[in-house]
């Protein structure tokens, strides 16, 4: 289990979490919900130490504290970040990007289980294993981006906006995959504005406003938390 507690994050004087809790049990999927500059992507960067504030308070992973550990040692521990963005190398081509997961534990591992690992997941990105990330769809890029994710081997996936510019049927797919892989065992926190699909997938959520948590519960339940609706949910 993950467990973050009293985590306060600053970015010289502008405070970006304050004060927060939460908890991600294993094999589940957590959804965190909150505006533009809430804090979301922060607290995923705090995490996997790949973010450059100030932090102070915990994070443990089944009990052993992580705060302060370097990226390469939390990855190592399972935690794997996909970036919001995806941050492909555009000039690399899909297998090439989706090596670059497997880097550093090439060696002793059985990297192309993985890679076939990735490919049945994404059909998709068998017939262009050759094409440069660049000229890849938004929908495809997104995949590479998971599935370079998924050659580390996680046990715990953070994403962080998976969805973002991409049409409503991708979303869809998107959202779909996240919640197979989950079924193969991977813990998934996941930092949507799409709030809709985050919450349909999720198990459990968290609110957070201003860089504080506001809110949390089982998905389907703060699916009807008349705040929930009114700020996140809106219109059908
Ligand atoms: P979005 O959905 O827009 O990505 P978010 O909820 O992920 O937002 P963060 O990106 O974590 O929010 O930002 C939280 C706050 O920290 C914001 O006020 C933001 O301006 C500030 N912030 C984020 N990164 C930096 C940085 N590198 N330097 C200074 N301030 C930052």
């Amino acid at each position: 289990m993950l467990e973050i507690s009293d985590l306060s994050a600053r970015y010289g004087a502008i405070a970006a979490l304050d004060h927060v809790s939460l908890r991600v049990e294993n094999e589940k999927v957590v959804s965190l919900l909150g505006s533009n500059g809430a804090g979301k992507s922060t607290l995923l960067g705090c995490i996997t130490n790949s973010v450059s504030c100030r932090m102070q308070g915990s994070i443990r992973l089944d009990g052993k504290e992580i705060l302060g550990l370097s990226t390469d040692a939390i990855i190592s521990r399972g935690l794997v970040l996909v970036p919001e963005g995806r941050q492909l190398f555009n000039d690399l081509t899909v297998e090439e990007n989706l090596r670059m997961g497997a880097y550093g534990f090439e060696h002793g591992r059985k990297w192309r289980t993985d890679l076939e690992r990735v490919y049945a997941l994404f059909p998709r990105l068998v017939e262009r294993r050759r094409q440069v990330a660049a000229t890849l769809s938004g929908g495809e890029q997104q995949m590479v981006a998971i599935g370079r994710a998924i050659m580390a081997r996680p046990r715990m996936l953070l994403l962080d906006e998976p969805s973002l510019g991409l049409a409503p049927r991708l979303v869809r797919e998107i959202f779909n995959l996240v919640r197979e892989i989950n079924g193969q065992g991977v813990t998934v926190m996941l930092v949507e504005q799409n709030a809709r699909q985050a919450l349909r997938i999720a198990d459990f959520a968290y609110v957070l406003e201003k860089g504080r948590l506001m809110g949390s519960g089982p998905a389907p339940i703060l699916a009807k938390d008349p705040h929930v609706v009114s700020a996140y949910l809106g219109e059908e």
